[in-house]
């Protein structure tokens, strides 16, 4: 048997295309479009990269932009008030902090100071708590367990009263994606099972699961004989696992591997989203979906 494959990449234009519809809709009837600023502070070239491409997004969809780039020696102090400004900024729907910030600013600190109508990365512990709430608490689910519900929603397995395993437990994708996947909702409603590195018999949990979520970044960590027969595999791992020159450039690129044995586990699963290519497009995705959501609350229309 072949699992078919999830491609994040195709899942993102369909649903970029949905998004850009719906911001020249809301341009025309309420002469207004999605604004998302991203303060990126140093020149860590990985954020530097990240934030490129989400400019490059945001400008694709026609939301006002905003790149706010400051000198890795900012106080705490100043970005705080940095913030602050765009909390009070009416054109401002979405604020973005690159992490991970320089050792003298306390992160959680800048995180918290997000109006938490305009976190749309959905790391306050107010939306931290809407999620737990679930259904209309909810205002930004975090965007790589976002992408993650989106892929398997729309592959079209169905949900409800599924196994669903979850390898991992942090607090950006194993924790909120177990939560989302347990609340009493379309896409959800799955009898949900979350283990870790201190869980006795990891094998035993994975192999009965109908829909298996891995985010613990250790390469091959799942072997195919863990896998039910027919299962949905979402493998959210991204590992480095060496370098190649690429083809299409002639550059030195990183060779990129999940936390499931891929080849041998499509053979045996029903779905499965390959690395790169599956659930790593579906981030900046959900963060522009979120940023759109922002605005419509703003007016009234989410
Ligand atoms: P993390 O290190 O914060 O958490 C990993 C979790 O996995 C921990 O809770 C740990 O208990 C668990 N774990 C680790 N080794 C284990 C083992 N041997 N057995 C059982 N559990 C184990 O990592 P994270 O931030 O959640 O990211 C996980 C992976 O997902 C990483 O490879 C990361 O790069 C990737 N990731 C991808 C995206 C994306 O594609 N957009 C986004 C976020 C994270």
């Amino acid at each position: 048997m072949s699992a078919k494959l999830i491609k994040g990449t195709e899942v993102r234009e369909e649903i970029l295309e949905e998004i850009s519809a719906e911001v020249a809709q809301i341009k025309e009837k309420h002469g207004i479009v999605p604004g998302l600023v991203t303060i990126l502070v140093g020149e860590n070239p990985a954020s530097i990269s990240y934030v490129t491409l989400k400019i490059k997004t945001a400008n694709q969809l026609g939301f006002k932009e905003i790149q706010d780039s400051q000198s890795e020696d900012i106080s705490e102090e100043d970005l705080l008030a940095l913030i602050d400004k765009y909390n009070k900024d009416d054109s401002i729907h979405g604020i973005l902090v690159q992490l991970p910030l320089p050792k003298h600013i306390n992160e959680k600190k800048v995180l918290n100071t997000i109006d938490p109508d305009k976190d749309v990365d959905g790391f306050h512990p107010v939306n931290v708590g809407r999620l737990m709430i679930g259904g209309s608490e909810v205002r930004f689910p975090p965007c790589t367990p976002a992408g993650i519900q989106e892929l398997i929603v729309r592959s079209g397995i169905d949900t409800s009263g599924a196994e669903v395993v979850v390898v991992g437990r942090s607090n950006i994708v194993g924790k909120p994606i177990a939560n989302m996947m347990l609340q009493k909702a379309d896409g959800a409603n799955s009898t949900v099972t979350v283990v870790h590195t201190r869980t006795k018999d990891l094998a035993s949990h994975c192999k009965r699961a109908d829909i298996l979520i891995v985010a613990a970044g250790v390469p091959d960590l799942v072997k195919p004989e863990w896998i039910k027969p027919g299962a949905c595999v979402i493998d959210v791992g991204v590992n480095r696992v060496g370098e190649k020159i690429s083809e299409k450039t002639g550059k030195k690129i990183a060779i990129l591997k999940g936390d499931v044995d891929f080849d041998k586990a499509k053979e045996i699963a029903g779905f499965i989203t390959p690395v790169p290519g599956g659930v790593g497009p579906m981030t900046i995705t959900m963060l522009m979906k979120n940023t759109l959501k922002s605005l419509k609350f703003k007016l009234g229309i989410a």
